[in-house]
């Protein structure tokens, strides 16, 4: 199948194309450019896509697992096919530089491989050859998945994989910054799925309200911030919609004083600022005891200047910009407030005034523990370095936060980390690595950064009903 990925983007609806009457434009965050016009859905095609989704939901889940399997894991074959298309227009529309578009691309086709190896074994709690109990896992019917921009391609696929094997049918809305790459798989995926499998649609926030209140919706897979979080627990409560939330975060990594200071500097650096820190774990915060405090912030400001952040389309760039002008002014003023708090910048720390969201690395020397860039999930290139001493202190500051999702501990001794990793609250903690993700180890947040988990069987699990069929032979 020829598709041209850098025109002509439509939404699918019942496994056909389908353009709106309105529509909005698609930027590319380091030129300013319009790039493209996406269809702004109609409430009508909304209500069209549910309930084609809905009509094949009937067969789809139906259909024996390993063919649902077969055809995920086809999903993944298909981007891989198509991965040129899919980094160039991933990186013109988010952002991103070469290396982060292979990386989610790459990653999507491994997704999609592995999920489709996973299958909820059927469990016999009783068996005495008259009677049997057995607890088998249903799917549940239309889900709801919306997605953020910042992995518009991946965290779409973290739930279209799941969501399909277990036997559901999707209605898929991208972020309104993000939607290119999602609306063109579902272009090339009309030829792969039966129609309605998987439907696309393409709008603003009021499409992602209408999607989570409908009736005929059973479930919502949401990733975005917790503020939108909260709105779609409330609206999802009309019908009682099963909900996976996952939400932002403040992710400490705490270093201790034995740890080999370039190795750590580099790696922390990458937890921090990876994808331009618009990364849900980046590493938001850095405690780091007062004994390597100096050395290692020396380290950390003589790597960044390594490091150079540009167009993600020019070969060289290893950070791009911010991916949308909201979030860029957000992040202006973020540096604005810190300025007039007196914060001390041991690098960045000023928007060059040029084309682009463009924000340099920004590394700021211990500010307060109460200032905006402590407490507030950033989502862009400014880290707060902050000095520690005492274990119980750094281990109750990074708890300090309404966020969990998740955290990293440094050091060589490996029992003295995990003794402090173990005290974390979030849903998962590294120790000396980080942001490693596999589609078969469980994911989410905890406290407000979310609720459920993606990945592995758990994540499979989030998406079926538990029932219990008990029989009695004897009749
Ligand atoms: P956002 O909440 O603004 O938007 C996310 C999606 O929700 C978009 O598609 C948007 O159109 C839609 N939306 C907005 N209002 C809605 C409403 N009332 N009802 C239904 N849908 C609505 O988030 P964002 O700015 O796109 O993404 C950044 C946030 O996402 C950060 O907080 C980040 O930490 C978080 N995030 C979390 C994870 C994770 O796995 N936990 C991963 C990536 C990003």
């Amino acid at each position: 199948m020829t598709i041209d990925f850098f025109s002509n983007y439509t939404m699918t609806i019942d496994g056909e194309a389908a353009t709106s009457q309105a529509s909005f434009e698609v930027i590319n965050p380091a030129t300013e450019d319009v790039i493209a016009t996406a269809p702004d859905a109609s409430r009508e095609q909304l209500d069209r896509a549910v309930s084609s989704a809905k009509a094949a939901f009937v067969g789809w889940s139906r259909r024996p697992l390993t063919e649902r399997q077969a055809l995920v894991a086809g999903i993944g074959d298909a981007i891989e096919r198509h991965s040129e298309d899919f980094m160039r227009l991933l990186t013109l529309e988010q952002g991103k530089a070469r290396a982060g578009s292979e990386w989610e691309i790459g990653g999507s086709t491994i997704w999609c491989r592995e999920i489709a190896t996973q299958e909820l074994a059927v469990h016999m709690a009783e068996d005495s050859g008259t009677r049997t109990v057995e607890t088998r896992r249903v799917p549940l019917g239309v889900v709801g998945a919306i997605t953020p921009w910042n992995f518009p391609v991946l965290l779409a696929i973290w739930k279209i994989a799941p969501a399909l094997v277990a036997g559901n049918t999707m209605v898929l809305k991208p972020s309104p910054w993000t939607p290119l790459c999602s609306l063109k798989l579902g272009e090339l995926l009309r030829d792969i799925l039966p129609p309605g499998v998987l439907n696309v649609v393409s709008g603003g926030n009021d499409l992602g309200a209408w999607l989570t209140r409908h009736s005929d919706v059973s479930k919502i897979s949401f990733t975005g911030s917790t503020a939108t979080g909260r709105k779609i627990m409330e609206s999802a409560s009309g019908n009682l919609k099963r909900i996976t939330l996952e939400l932002g975060g403040n992710d400490p990594a705490i270093v201790l004083p034995d740890v080999d200071i370039e190795k750590t500097a580099k790696e922390l650096f990458w937890a921090a600022f990876q994808n331009s820190s618009q990364f849900c774990v980046a590493a938001k915060r850095l405690y780091i005891h007062e004994d390597i405090y100096d050395e290692l912030s020396r380290a950390l400001v003589a790597y960044a200047g390594t490091v150079k952040v540009g167009d993600g389309s020019h070969q060289g760039t290893d950070l791009g910009p911010i991916q949308n002008r909201m979030q860029f002014d957000k992040l202006k003023e973020m540096l604005a407030d810190a300025k007039r708090d007196g914060c001390q910048f041991l690098t960045g720390g000023d928007i060059p005034d040029s084309k682009g969201y463009f924000v340099p690395i920004t590394i700021v020397d211990n500010p307060p523990e109460d200032s905006a860039v402590v407490v507030e999930e950033a989502f862009g290139p400014i880290l707060p370095l902050l000095k520690f001493s005492d274990l119980d202190d750094v281990i109750a500051r990074a708890n300090d936060t309404e966020y969990g999702l998740a955290a990293s501990v440094w050091g060589k001794d490996i029992d003295a980390a995990r003794a402090v990793a173990e005290r974390i609250e979030a849903g998962t903690v590294w120790i000396n690595e980080v942001h490693t993700f596999s589609p078969h180890v469980a994911f989410g947040g905890h406290k407000q950064s979310g609720i459920g988990i993606e990945n592995a069987l758990e994540g499979l699990g989030e998406y079926t009903n538990s029932q219990t069929i008990v029989t009695n032979r004897a009749a």
